[in-house]
């Protein structure tokens, strides 16, 4: 028969049926220290206790009334954002391809309103990823991922990560935009240097084009600022945002600043549930707590002591292990067997983490660990190395 779930995944044979902090809770009763917060979306760990409030009041109070009237949490959502990013304006969303849609649609109404349509494509990474619809397939350029379902959306042009010559190249008299990840996650974790992200911003700034972070991944504090971006000192004109924002609850953002954003009036743009009741609740409470002004230094601080621990591991086991890298709490090792085998050798142990291109086992704990979370990983972490041959 076939299955009644679409099996476009390549699932791992374990469910859980609670989570708590930094664990997860398995239907068999074990349990997992979760370092991969469901691909960075989890940042306050399962089920904390302000998001669990916050959700069980907003539930029982006003879950949806659409976008045809006015939302109070959208309004204050939008205006901590505005007030700790660059951005003038916020549009809400429930996913990242949709945060990234409304970013492709922005850069598009951008030139279009200034008279200048013939100015539509965006010049994006290798090694990118975006989504999965249509147009961020498109975007992100991965074969694997267009495979089967040509044509591709037109208005994307490739170049390598991190080379500014071969963007500079790119750049022709239909160019809109320059888009990447500020650190590429399903790539690989791959950085990009923060010369590299100040010249994309002066480069677009030469052409008239407009510069896009992605942030849906690094974003809301998973780099150890509230987005990675800031680590440079440069501003994009749009930014994608997701995973982190909600703290599990679906929701995304597009970002921007004014300028960029004119074109998108009445009736350009919209979403059905996007910026609900229910999960402005969830994102105003993640950034409340985000916000305190000891949180993101205790991130940066911890997740400093998670690189040095994982930069001792990869020295003692330098046959199995060839790289550590990332940024914050966003961090890479490179085994030099498959990522799939120690993947799970990890998940038998009890240590959750995730896949990336380049053979890459992705750490992305969520942004509320201590000590005592990095010394178990790290312990589970050389016992799995010393036992694979
Ligand atoms: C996960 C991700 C997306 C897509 O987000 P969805 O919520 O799965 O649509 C886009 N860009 C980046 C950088 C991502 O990591």
């Amino acid at each position: 028969m076939f299955p009644v779930v679409l099996p476009t995944y390549a699932r791992a044979d374990l469910a859980f049926e609670r989570g708590e902090g930094a664990y997860l809770y398995a239907t068999d009763g074990r349990r997992y220290l979760d370092f991969g917060s469901g691909v960075a979306v989890t940042a306050l760990g399962h089920c904390h206790p302000r998001l669990v409030t916050a959700l069980q009041e907003q539930a029982a109070r006003l879950w949806h009334c659409s976008n045809l009237y006015r939302v109070p949490g959208q309004e204050r959502v939008a205006a901590r954002l505005v007030e700790n990013t660059f951005a003038d304006t916020a549009f809400f969303c429930n996913s990242g391809a949709e945060a990234m849609e409304c970013a492709i649609k922005m850069v598009r109404k951008y030139h279009y309103e200034a008279g200048r349509p013939e100015r539509f494509r965006v010049i994006c990474a290798t090694g990118a990823f975006h989504g999965r619809t249509l147009a961020t397939i498109a975007a992100g350029g991965q074969e694997k991922h267009l495979k089967g379902f040509s044509p591709a959306m037109d208005g994307f042009d490739h170049v390598p990560y991190g080379n500014l010559n071969a963007l500079r190249d790119a750049i022709g008299p239909a160019t809109a935009a320059i888009l990447v990840e500020p650190v590429q996650g399903e790539g690989g974790i791959v950085t990009g240097d923060p010369d590299y992200l100040r010249r994309l911003r002066a480069t677009a700034d030469e052409f008239g084009l407009l510069l896009v972070f992605d942030e849906v991944q690094t974003g809301m504090g998973r780099t150890g600022r509230l987005f990675a971006h800031q680590h440079a000192g440069v501003a994009p004109d749009v930014m994608a945002v997701a995973k982190g924002l909600g703290g599990g609850f679906p929701v995304g953002a597009c970002l921007a600043t004014e300028t960029a954003a004119a074109g998108m009036t009445a009736g350009t743009h919209g979403s059905t549930f996007g910026g609900n009741p229910l999960a402005m609740a969830a994102a105003e409470t993640v950034l409340d707590v985000m916000l305190a002004p000891e949180f993101l230094p205790r991130v940066e601080a911890i997740a400093a002591v998670l690189r040095a621990r994982l930069d001792e591991v990869a020295a003692r086991f330098p046959d199995k292990i060839e790289a550590v890298r990332g940024l914050g709490l966003m961090l890479g090792i490179k085994p030099r067997r498959p990522n799939t085998e120690l993947i799970a050798a990890l998940q038998a142990n009890g240590l959750l983490t995730i896949g990336a291109g380049d053979n890459v086992v992705r750490f992305l704990p969520p942004l509320i660990i201590d000590e005592s979370h990095v010394d178990e990983a790290v312990g589970i972490l050389s016992r799995t190395l010393a036992d694979l041959s």
